[in-house]
């Protein structure tokens, strides 16, 4: 095991995103993970997309705790994720290419439901259905996380260690298969699956993933009792949280900081510190209802030169993101159910440039003033932001490591929104390397 570099043994941080998904976790993950010995996935798939850039080569994952790209660190796949194994080979196999010891240092729980080739039907059959029906799409990944899911709800599941027994594997998939069939065949306009080429896909790459099989929650445990520091990598946002998001327009797991806990298999004493990661404006990919959002098409705009200088593109879907303002009345509900104990700002140098930058400090909502989110999705369709006005900076924060080097404008912007959100910035990201940040407090040593 590495030795733990701050100084404090056997304690754990949190990293979760505070708005919706893409605030650059990664880069975060990927920085704290110095003083971490173990990372771990607790939610979500492969419908995640942390991009990471070390020493300017860019490396997207997608499933893979972000902590692998470190020598010696070991990475947990936590049970409340779930897992395709298809995917799983393939990113294993880029990693590999590129050098890195996967096979090693991985540990995937053995609860951890499977996604199997029927989910990916229902989850793109049922987006064209709502599409075609006028509903609406909600915007999923098309990678089946959302009906794994549910499989997983109704405790019909296929999991991780049933690829060990092929006879009870056979037995499950044959009943599941059957289910899912009826669906798409029946009320999802689309075609059956046949069992045979799913099952020795499954068998496949059973034999390539029992290795790395593991009782993740005890072995983090065994782990942080002997000095570990854990590091517990949050997917997507908490606005698309499945119970605190804007419903029905989330993902279908719980990505607030709590359910590291649940979905990694230990104690919430064990949730030491939480790092809420936000954008200095705001994005969201799909659909859903978006407070401070801005028209993007038009040259010379906000909302075109945060899609551009930000390269507001999905990792894992090209798709162009939305952009508006910071919505810091969102963020007050983001803090307050991940018990926030402090926030890194990333994209910070985005702003560079722009005459005027606004922060939502409120909303108008039925001719009364909110201070906070509402819950209700079409409350929050309905909601005209009230905005607070700041003068911007000409100078660039590119890359810019100390709080002092930052221009006044930048700081003064920081800290309005620290002291209207209450919580504490400890961390603003300037760019997107390892190096590109300002520490103000570290998340390992407080
Ligand atoms: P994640 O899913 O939360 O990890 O976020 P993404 O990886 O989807 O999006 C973050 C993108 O912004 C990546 O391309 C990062 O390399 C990049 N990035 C992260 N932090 C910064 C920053 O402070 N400034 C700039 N310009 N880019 C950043």
């Amino acid at each position: 095991m590495r030795e733990s570099q701050s100084g404090t043994a056997g304690r754990n941080v949190v990293v979760v995103g505070t708005q919706w998904g893409d605030e650059g976790k990664g880069k975060v993950v990927d920085w704290l993970t110095d003083h971490a010995q173990g990372v771990v996935r607790f939610q979500g798939g492969h419908n995640a997309g942390h991009t990471l850039v070390i020493k300017g080569v860019k490396t997207a994952l997608q499933l893979i705790p972000s902590g692998i790209m470190r020598d010696g660190v070991a990475c947990y796949i936590g049970n409340g994720v779930v897992v395709d194994p298809s995917h799983l080979l393939l990113e294993i196999g880029r990693l590999e290419a590129v050098g890195l010891d996967v096979r090693s240092r991985l540990f995937i729980s053995e609860s951890c439901p499977l996604i199997l080739p029927f989910h990916v039907e229902v989850d793109k059959a049922r987006e064209a259905l709502r599409e075609s029906s006028g509903a609406g799409k909600i915007g999923t990944t098309g990678k089946g996380i959302g009906p794994a899911y549910e499989d997983k709800v109704a405790r019909r599941a296929l999991r991780v260690q049933d690829l060990k027994h092929p006879e009870r594997f056979a037995e499950k998939l044959r009943e599941l298969l059957a289910l899912h069939n009826f669906a798409l065949t029946g009320y999802l306009n689309s075609t059956p699956l046949e069992f045979q080429p799913i099952f020795d896909m499954a068998m496949l790459a059973a034999e390539q993933i029992q290795p790395m099989m593991a009782d993740v929650g005890y072995a983090l445990h065994t782990a942080n009792r002997a000095g570990a520091n854990l590091l517990f990598e949050g997917a997507q946002g908490t606005l698309l949280d499945i119970d605190h998001g804007t419903y029905p327009y989330v993902t279908s797991s719980n990505c607030v900081a709590g359910n590291a806990a649940a979905g990694a298999g230990v104690g919430p004493d064990l949730l030491h510190y939480i790092l809420g990661i936000t954008k200095a404006y705001t994005t969201r990919v799909g659909s859903g209802p978006f407070p401070t959002e801005l028209p993007m098409d038009e040259p010379g705009t906000v909302g075109h030169h945060l899609s551009t200088v930000g390269q507001e593109r999905g990792t894992v879907t090209g798709r162009p993101r939305r952009c508006g303002w910071l919505d810091a009345a969102a963020l007050k509900r983001s803090i307050i159910i991940n018990g926030v104990s402090g926030l890194c700002i990333t994209k910070l140098d985005v702003l560079d440039g722009l005459a005027e930058i606004k922060v939502c400090v409120g909303y108008e909502l039925h001719g009364s003033r909110v201070d906070i989110l509402p819950l209700d999705a079409d409350d929050i369709k309905a909601c005209v932001p009230i905005y607070e006005s700041f003068p911007g900076w000409t100078e660039t924060t590119f890359g810019v490591t100390a709080w002092d080097a930052l221009p006044v404008n930048a700081r003064r912007y920081l800290e309005r929104v620290q002291s209207f959100i209450g919580a504490p910035i400890d961390m603003v990201s300037t760019g997107p390397d390892r190096d590109h940040t300002i520490l103000l407090r570290h998340p390992y040593q407080n």
